[in-house]
């Protein structure tokens, strides 16, 4: 039996792991991760896998197929959530996963390939401003200058793996090679509200979409703000705005593309000084490349030309960029019957957020499962899911891994 219930429970259980209290905040190589991957190794287990923590601090665990040592059909998501977090982002998709394996198990089920259960120590990038340290791990696209990188207390990664009891320089092993991973399947909340408006429980997701970030600075000249007559001015701020609503005008014209700024620093920051610097950060998000590589250039030349205009000198810095990491067409497809065998109409629906499916598609096709959340809310304590979704998510889940198959 599937039980709901216990998937719940046990996303309740990993959220009493948190360093806020009142609230979850459960960043990579914390004792609090440490305490949630026991649970969860100790879950694995229950379910009838051979479960440990690996070298990057993932949980992963393997069930047998009918013979040791087949090629895998990989599940997982990631453990690490953001600050003052929900409780099913990431966690939901591992708990689920486990839930099908022990289905599987307790009935004496060996399939023609094993399973795989990752629940991936790092997505969110929280601690270490790198995201997917998990997934890349054992995607084998680690980068190794990410251990030199700090957290806010100047802990370098590779002391803080130590410290957690992990050998840095066995990460490499960690790597899966090709054609060991059949493919990867994820389940994980929407955290949008496409399908709540639409009344279904889960989704079939086609892509995860690129991103880009940018930061731009405008620099002007600082001055008195009772002074300086206003055509003399060179007001960084007032240039920023300008600059902001053009990007977002940008966003605004193709129905698959998002923009956001969401970070802004002005200097001095007096309310008595014209600002003369501005620092501004830009998000651009599309499920295909050339979309969002062409808006991004439409907003830098916008903004390049606005500063001109303004005499103000202007930079732009690439902070950050993934290409669309595709759903492939095969799993996409078997996915999609597992949701038709349970009744649901089969909506297919793209990723807007990140997920560990982008490093995964280095070693294998990739594929995912969204279920519905309240008000397409995450990333805060208000995420929540109701129990009948997660027994929806967890029939799918389960129903798409019985009836896989590699493509003909
Ligand atoms: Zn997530």
């Amino acid at each position: 039996m599937l039980s709901a219930e216990r998937i719940m429970q046990r996303c309740d259980a990993l959220a009493r792991h948190s360093e806020l209290a009142g609230g979850l905040t459960r960043v990579f190589l914390s004792p609090q991760a440490r305490a949630a991957a026991e649970l969860v190794l100790g879950w694995m287990r229950e379910a009838g896998m051979q479960a440990k923590l690996d070298a990057i601090g993932n949980c992963a665990a393997r069930y047998e197929g009918q013979r040791p040592g087949l090629p895998c059909l990989m599940l997982g998501s990631h453990l690490d959530t953001v600050r003052d977090a929900g409780r099913y982002d990431g966690m939901l998709g591992v708990i689920t996963a486990i839930e099908c394996v022990s289905r599987l198990s307790s009935a004496n089920r060996r399939l023609p390939f094993a399973i795989e259960v990752i629940g991936f120590g790092d997505e969110e990038g929280v601690r270490f401003g790198t995201t997917l340290l998990g997934s890349r791990a054992v995607a084998g696209t680690f980068d190794e200058k990410s251990l030199e990188a700090r957290d806010q207390d100047g802990k370098a990664m590779r002391e803080a793996l130590r410290e957690f009891g992990l050998p840095p320089e066995r990460i490499p092993e960690v790597a899966r090679k090709k054609g060991e991973v059949l493919a990867y399947a994820e389940l994980h909340i929407e955290q949008g509200p496409v399908l709540e408006s639409e009344g279904l429980p889960v989704g079939v997701v086609t892509a995860i979409n690129g991103f880009s970030r940018l930061r731009a600075t405008l620099r002007g000249a600082a001055g008195h703000a009772g002074t300086v007559p206003m055509n003399l001015r060179r007001d960084a701020l007032a240039g920023a705005a300008e600059c902001i609503l053009a990007a977002e005008s940008i966003a605004r014209t193709d129905a698959e593309l998002v923009g956001t700024v969401g970070r802004i620093e002005a200097k001095p920051g007096a309310i008595n000084v014209i600002p003369g610097e501005v620092m501004f950060t830009i998000d651009v998000r599309a499920p295909k490349d050339s979309l969002r590589e062409d808006a991004i250039a439409r907003i830098v030349s916008q903004v390049r030309k606005i500063s001109a205009e303004r005499r103000l000198e202007c930079t732009v810095e690439n902070l950050q960029e993934f290409g669309v990491t595709a759903c492939a067409p095969w799993l996409m497809e078997q996915m999609g019957r597992a949701v038709a065998s349970r009744g649901f109409r089969v909506r297919r629906l793209p990723s807007g957020a990140g997920h560990d499916g982008m490093a995964l598609g280095a070693i294998a096709d990739i594929c995912m499962l969204f279920v519905r959340c309240k008000g397409g809310v995450s990333h805060s304590p208000l995420e929540s899911i109701t129990e009948a979704d997660a027994a929806a998510g967890a029939t799918v889940l389960h129903d798409f891994i019985e009836h896989f198959r590699l493509p003909a």
